[in-house]
């Protein structure tokens, strides 16, 4: 199952590459012929990742948007090329967009479309996605604490956990000390913390790093197995204590847990480490421009525009558009991510295949092959309220080009800190604007 990093970085890479452009769009194995008809010349206005489902809307002036939502299921694939380097269509490519030098191929479980109502409806089933802003780690408390539901079966109900799949739910459970058949109204509140922290922390790892790496460097050097990505998925030994592993069957999946590190007594210590998700943002008392460019709805048009432009993004659209788009580019922006070829060549360094992880990503410009993608965010705007949209573009412009200053301004104002557990670290680190504000 594409598990919900990678469809994350699926949103991050094509809103670097297609929102904001106009495609012809077709259904070359004609299975999504009427929604390729209803995209056609529109504007790929935004594109949002919810759990395991991303959502791409298209707009047209003086018309609803079109949604299209897409669920890879085991094995999809979104790629985006430059157009001499697009590979030919498949029998599973379901929809083709074509322009500005771009080609797009997409193959999934589940290709459909509707309004913004059809997007709400969606949305509203979904649960709480640890990779959000905007996750409610208290309502998701309410929720698992009132469920007789195992915390295994929990982890995998997209009801629930929105975006964890079978590995994490393994590597999860086995960071927090959790047995996975401890009930959700059994769970302490310590220990639906530390499961929560670590969905963070850990999707976090695997969306900057495209490779689902549960272990950090420092931690396989302390287990004395510096080459370990994962604690217990898919193994025989526990990587953190050396004792038996035992695997089982929960929603049809093989479920896996160290019966030392995981005990189903519930006397386990909470870990240290599992340190508690950076919900809410104290800096959130005043309404300096600074914090309004960290919720773009408060901005005015002619800011959004600027921001946007500062952030080398497409300027045009509805209000609407243009604050989704600059929420999006928030929610990514300031991280530093593995580029789609970089993670590949990781795993096949150490000889895993694609198919261990369902990667759906694809990506082919001629762009020299970075290892490393920067994605620009942080902004700082000297002398707090500013009106002057000139002047406001030029801080913007200013904070972006020296991403050092603006990096140690957003650390300080709206961001945790993280730590990805990479051989070779990114210059900058971290991912998404403030978790609640
Ligand atoms: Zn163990």
């Amino acid at each position: 199952m594409v598990e919900g990093h990678s469809v994350h970085r699926i949103a991050v890479q094509h809103t670097r590459r297609l929102v904001g452009r106009r495609f012809r769009a077709t259904s070359p194995n004609g299975r999504f012929a009427e929604g390729a008809r209803l995209i056609d010349g529109r504007t790929f206005s935004r594109i949002e990742a919810i759990g395991k489902n991303l959502f791409a809307f298209f707009s047209a002036v003086g018309t609803p948007d079109v949604v299209m939502h897409v669920h890879f299921g085991m094995s999809g694939r979104w790629s985006v090329a430059d157009a001499a380097r697009a590979k030919p269509t498949t029998p599973t490519t379901r929809l083709t967009l074509e322009g500005d030098g771009i080609v797009s191929h997409l193959s999934a479980m589940t290709v459909d479309h509707g309004g913004v109502d059809f997007f709400e409806t969606k949305r509203a089933a979904l649960g709480h996605d640890p990779l959000r802003a905007d996750a409610d780690a208290e309502a998701l408390w309410a929720k698992v604490s009132g469920s007789t539901k195992s915390i295994g079966s929990l982890l995998m109900d997209q009801s629930a956990f929105a975006g964890v799949g079978n590995i994490y739910r393994c590597e999860i459970l086995n960071v927090a000390r959790v047995h996975p058949e401890v009930k959700g109204n059994q769970l302490t509140r310590a220990q639906f913390d530390a499961i929560w922290a670590a969905s963070v922390r850990l999707m976090e790892w695997g969306f900057t790093l495209g490779s689902i790496v549960t272990v950090s460097p420092e931690e396989a050097a302390a287990v004395g197995k510096p080459t370990l990505r994962r604690w217990l998925y898919n193994s025989a030994r526990c990587g953190r204590c050396d004792g038996p592993v035992r695997s089982w069957q929960i929603q049809s999946r093989t479920c896996y847990a160290c019966a030392r590190c995981q005990p189903l007594d519930g006397a386990v210590a909470v870990p240290v480490d599992a340190a508690a998700p950076a919900l809410f943002n104290s800096h959130c008392a005043s309404e300096s421009l600074e914090e309004r460019l960290a919720q773009p709805q408060k901005l005015r048009v002619a800011e959004l525009r600027a921001a946007l432009e500062a952030a080398g993004l497409p300027a045009g659209g509805k209000k609407a558009e243009l604050v989704a788009r600059l929420d999006a580019h928030h929610q990514a922006g300031g991280a530093t991510i593995r580029s789609a070829r970089a993670a590949a060549a990781d795993k096949a360094a150490v000889n895993e295949s694609r198919a261990v992880e369902h990667i759906a990503e694809d990506e082919d410009f001629d762009d020299g092959a970075p290892e490393w993608v920067e994605l620009p965010g942080g902004f700082e705007v000297p002398g707090g309220e500013e009106e002057d949209d000139a002047l406001l573009q030029a801080a913007i412009l200013d904070s972006l080009a020296t991403p050092a200053k603006a990096k140690e301004a957003a650390t300080d104002s709206r961001r945790k800190t993280k730590r990805a557990p990479a051989t070779e670290k990114p210059k900058k680190r971290g991912k998404k604007g403030a978790r609640a504000a």
